[in-house]
């Protein structure tokens, strides 16, 4: 499940620095443990979320991954959610009530050193995210696109447990806590910092015998051939996902994200729903008015010109641009009018221009 750090932190997605600090201030406060001595587990844990939160959201790098994703790796590798990670909130003067306890001596909540331990303990990151390209047209009409990628399949001879015969034993590096810690003094500031035992790779336990088809590891490289349907109307930078399509590991499988990179052809573009693009339209057509006939992919549509439309104006085709993606209609076309003034003329066509202007009640001497 994914979680929403919106929502956790109370603001809205497009929320600002000040107000997400804000709103984590609030929370922060009301959610602190030795605030809520009745209530301490429950506090502990929805200060952990607040924090892992704010962390995210008040990075903008981290925010920007979340927002595309839904998700983000903290650190490099497997790295669990530390203390280190909390240096920063150094520069909150004014929450030093809070955070005098949290970091005066021991980190833990009311005497308790074991915080790190268990603070957004992280499974591993199994997900797999890819781009997709996809031209304007399939967007607006939907397409359906192959992909092709490499992943890890559970190995379906030992079951992903990696074992030949099923039977696991306690691993002897980590005696079997899937943990390792280090613990660096630094200052003020202890870290500690949980890592996954590289030997068995966080389970605890390794196989009594390797598994023959994967070699102990529990899983197998595959290569996915895939087919993703793009939706009608899709969005820039949409995230679809294929659940169970990630990696494998120890028995778990991950989701594929498919992130859509929308190309825009030449001469158009796409504004939300609304497709903007630029018309020539001759000097009668602008003055007398006229009706076109404008291909937009596959559609043929008409465009009216009123009578007097003048350059730079913005006619309007209703309903004819990008489908909504999230239920019915669709944006407009925005057609910007560009009026061409004739290079070359014959010197009948002079004349007829050189009559109009007379009729307009102009004087002047013409080049010839
Ligand atoms: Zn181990
Ligand atoms: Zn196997």
């Amino acid at each position: 499940m994914a979680k929403d750090y919106y929502e956790t932190l109370g603001v809205a997605r497009n929320a600002t620095q000040d107000e997400i600090k804000k709103a984590f201030r609030g929370l922060a406060r009301k959610y602190h443990p030795d605030a809520n001595p009745d209530n301490k587990d429950a506090a502990e844990a929805k200060f952990k979320e607040i924090s892992e939160a704010y962390e995210v959201l008040s990075d903008e790098s981290k925010r920007r991954m979340y927002d595309q994703t839904g998700r983000v790796e903290f650190g490099s590798g497997r790295s669990d959610f530390t203390w280190q990670d909390f240096s920063h909130f150094n520069d909150f003067s004014d929450l030093g009530d809070v955070f005098r306890n949290i970091f005066g001596g021991n980190f833990g909540f009311g005497g308790s050193s074991d915080f790190a331990s268990g603070f957004g303990r992280q499974e591993e990151n199994l997900d797999l995210v890819t781009n997709l390209r996809v031209t304007l047209e399939e967007a607006y009409y939907g397409a359906s696109k192959n992909i092709r990628y490499r992943r890890n399949e559970i190995c379906t001879h030992c079951k992903g447990t990696g074992s030949d015969d099923g039977r696991l034993i306690t691993c002897s590096v980590c005696n079997g806590t899937g943990q390792q810690r280090v613990v660096q003094g630094q200052g003020f500031f202890r870290m500690v910092s949980v890592t996954v035992c590289n030997t068995c790779g966080g389970r605890g336990k390794i196989p009594s015998k390797p598994c023959t088809t994967c070699k102990g590891v529990g899983s197998v490289p595959v290569t996915e051939n895939l087919e993703i349907q793009v939706p009608k109307g899709s969005p820039d930078h949409l995230r679809l996902r294929v659940k169970g399509k990630g990696q494998s590991n120890m028995g778990r499988t991950g989701d594929l994200f498919v992130i859509l990179n929308i190309q825009e052809p030449n001469g158009m573009r796409r504004m939300n729903d609304d497709i903007y693009l630029q018309y020539e339209v001759s000097f009668p057509e602008a003055a007398l008015g006229a009706e076109k006939e404008i291909s937009i992919f596959k559609e043929k549509l008409t465009l009216k010109i009123p009578p007097g439309t003048q350059p730079g104006e913005i006619l309007r085709i209703k309903n004819a641009g990008m489908p909504h993606v999230n239920g019915r209609g669709s944006g407009d076309i925005l057609i910007e009018t560009k009026v061409v003034v004739p290079k070359h003329l014959s010197p009948s066509q002079k004349e007829l221009i050189a009559k109009l202007d007379e009729e307009s009640g102009k004087k002047r001497t013409w080049f010839k």
